[in-house]
């Protein structure tokens, strides 16, 4: 089950791979997630990546595509992973199909208005990464962590300046996948307006069609 998820910040790829991940027993690879924690422990290539991170730009292809490569190479992806936020660029695409196969690829379109008011209510644990929303996903008591009691907190490039810039190049980099995986007879749009069951639902509806789920 090699899975890819598409689609602009916010409209809800961190939160269905999670789902996902948890019901099929295979990873969930957010980039996105790698790089932020890189950062958090300023290493090597958190010093490398941080400046772009936080202006809302792409991180170089051969930077994340390396990091890419030894993450698929780890043990518990071999009975597969959903990758999200990744491949973001052709260059990356093109890099991945020379890694894997990949089996579907998951589109997910949601307005812009819903995606901006998703990324501007999201709150993330810093300690376990669970993904909240101050109005769709409310923690049971405010500013802390239903799973592990850990501090809320709002990530500086959700914050309306670089939401603006995350989108534009979302738009110029990573839409032109859309037209690379169609092509190639694996992307599946998913309606991501939705709630996140029915998203899900969704998701697993295509995955028996396409016997990739018996
Ligand atoms: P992405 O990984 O695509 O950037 P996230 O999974 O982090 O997006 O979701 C962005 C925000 O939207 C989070 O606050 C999440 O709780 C919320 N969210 C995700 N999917 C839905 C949904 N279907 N309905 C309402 N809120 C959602
Ligand atoms: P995300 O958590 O997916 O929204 O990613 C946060 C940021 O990490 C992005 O705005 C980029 O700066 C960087 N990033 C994540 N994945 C990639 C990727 N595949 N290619 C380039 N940059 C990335």
């Amino acid at each position: 089950m090699n899975i890819v998820l598409l689609g602009p910040p916010g409209v809800g790829k961190g939160t269905y791979a999670g789902r996902l991940s948890e019901r099929y027993g295979i990873p969930h690879i957010s980039t996105g997630d790698i790089l932020r924690e890189e950062i958090k422990r300023d290493s090597e290539l958190g010093r490398k990546v941080k400046k772009y991170v936080e202006r809302g730009e792409l991180v170089p292809d051969s930077i994340i595509i390396e990091v890419i490569k030894e993450r698929l190479a780890a043990d518990d992806c071999r009975k597969g992973f959903i990758l999200d936020g990744f491949p973001r660029t052709l260059n990356q695409a093109r890099a991945l199909d020379n890694i894997v196969r990949v089996d579907v690829v998951f589109n997910f379109v949601a307005p812009k208005e819903v995606i901006i008011e998703r990324l501007s209510g999201r709150r993330i644990c810093r300690k376990c990464g669970a993904i909240y929303h101050i109005r769709y996903k409310p923690p049971k008591k405010p500013g802390v962590c239903d799973i592990c009691g850990g501090e809320l907190y709002q990530r500086e490039d959700d914050k309306p300046e670089v939401i603006e810039r995350r989108l534009e190049v979302y738009k110029e980099q990573t839409a032109p996948l859309i037209d690379y995986y169609s092509k190639k007879g694996l992307l599946v749009d998913i309606d991501a307006s939705k709630e996140v069951n029915e998203v899900i639902a969704q998701c697993e509806r295509i995955l028996r069609e396409r016997g990739i789920l018996k």
